[in-house]
């Protein structure tokens, strides 16, 4: 049936959602028995989040609602239940909406646990409990309180920064000006109320970030931060008023924790390869990212702003994120670590994927003499100066390129490869038909 995407199950808000979330609560609410429900600030939210909670009370499941929280707030919470839900479409537009599912250790479900629930959904067998079995919704106070004082455990206090924070409306406008209060700092505040009309693009990406960078830049703060909707993502700004580039900030978080083994995804920057780190690379994703650090490793990030310290959860955590990146600039301004780490160029397009083997377009990516192949996620060659990435697309009839080099002139020249090896395996498939 494929209900869940990567990131869970997303949707336009309309009746089909808000008849699936009552489903998916009789489903989640039946195998879980004990599940805490939490929602971003989006206008259809709270019908969804209701439509859930009666699903999970119909089933006979226990029930904790813990309000408006970000979705690392919720997956701290889920430890003390036997699953987690959060109503979120994410860093998706206002009109989105969506049910991600949790474990009490803050991972996703997993395409297994996905598979169980699309199954009792798709059959529609799931009967309710009898009615003298049927218990209570209770609100479940003080989630965003425990979040902070874990996030405190780990930080110290009296930070004498000046911090620009753009919520973007979404679910952090409440908890994360109330951490950099208590860890010393001034907070400067732009949209940081509930609303689900977000005023920018709730993708935290440079393009949608130009207000949090002039008032960063112009009010001689110490760093910028914004967040997504749900605010598992965390992105910054330096006191230059300059957006700090995802791959930079990996590198910046996994050197100022000091960790030894960072997990990221197949497509992160070569520059994180040259700072001594022992790195695992995953499929794209911050599933796949929390998956693996399940078999190890201190930290792992992606560059769109996903970082995870599983020290406290698998779950994605941009407000751990935040009092990570505030305590690195309380020792040392931004602008610095950032210059330090080197940005190499780096192409990304893609052409059709009509007629296209990839086995064959493998052996036609070999004549380009890599130093290794990684079949992770499509197929990644690495070579002494670079990179070239070739993989199909997972929802369009295309192949996507990537290809990262020392110098402008070598990435070209990796990716016009690749595209001739796309379209050398293309001619050879036609000649053997
Ligand atoms: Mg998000």
């Amino acid at each position: 049936m494929g209900l869940f995407g990567t990131s869970g199950i997303r949707g336009l808000f309309n009746r089909d959602l808000v008849d699936l979330a009552f489903k998916v609560g009789l489903a989640v609410g039946k195998n879980y028995g004990n599940v805490v429900v939490g929602s971003d600030t989006r206008t259809s939210s709270d019908t969804l989040k209701h439509a859930l909670i009666s699903g999970l009370l119909a089933a006979g499941a226990d029930c904790g609602d813990v309000g408006i929280v970000p979705t690392p707030t919720l997956a701290l919470a889920a430890r003390k239940y036997g699953a987690g839900v959060m109503i979120t479409a994410s860093h998706n537009p206002p009109e989105y909406n969506g049910i991600k599912l949790l474990n009490p250790d803050g991972s996703s479900f997993v395409s297994s646990q996905q598979k169980q629930m699309e199954d009792l959904i798709s059959g529609d067998s799931i009967g309710v409990a009898p009615w003298d079995e049927i218990k209570q919704s209770g609100i479940y106070n003080g989630a965003i309180e425990q979040h902070i004082e874990r996030i405190l455990q780990d930080f110290p206090a009296g930070l004498k920064l000046k911090v620009v924070l753009d919520c973007g409306c979404g679910a952090a406008s409440e908890i994360t000006p109330s951490l950099l209060e208590r860890m010393g700092c001034e907070v400067v505040t732009l949209n940081c109320y509930h609303s689900g009309f977000f005023p920018r693009g709730i993708e935290p990406t440079e393009s949608n970030l130009g207000d949090l960078m002039k008032v960063t830049g112009e009010s001689g703060a110490d760093l910028g931060i914004a967040h997504d909707g749900d605010a598992d993502r965390m992105m910054a700004v330096d006191e230059r008023g300059r957006f700090i580039p995802g791959d930079k900030l990996l590198a910046i978080f996994a050197r100022e924790l000091g960790v030894k083994e960072v997990v990221t995804i197949i497509d992160a920057s070569m520059a994180i390869d040259e700072m001594g780190f022992n790195i695992r690379r995953t499929r794209v994703g911050d599933t796949c990212v929390s998956e693996e650090l399940k078999n190890g490793g201190d930290f792992g990030g992606e560059p769109s702003g996903s970082w995870i310290f599983p020290n406290v959860s698998f779950c994605p955590d941009g407000i751990y994120a935040v009092a990570c990146i505030a305590a690195i600039a309380g020792q040392q301004k931004l602008s610095g670590l950032v210059d330090k780490i080197p940005a190499y160029p780096l192409l990304r397009g893609s052409t059709g994927s009509d007629g296209v083997a990839m086995p064959g377009l493998e052996s036609k990516l070999m004549a380009m003499k890599p130093m290794s192949v990684s079949n992770i996620d499509g197929i990644k060659l690495s070579f002494k100066d670079g990179w070239l990435l070739v993989r199909a697309s997972g929802t369009e009839p295309k192949i996507r390129l990537t290809a990262e080099a020392k110098n402008e002139a070598r990435a070209r020249q990796l990716y016009d490869g690749g595209l001739r090896a796309i379209k050398d395996s293309i001619q050879n498939k036609e000649r053997e038909a």
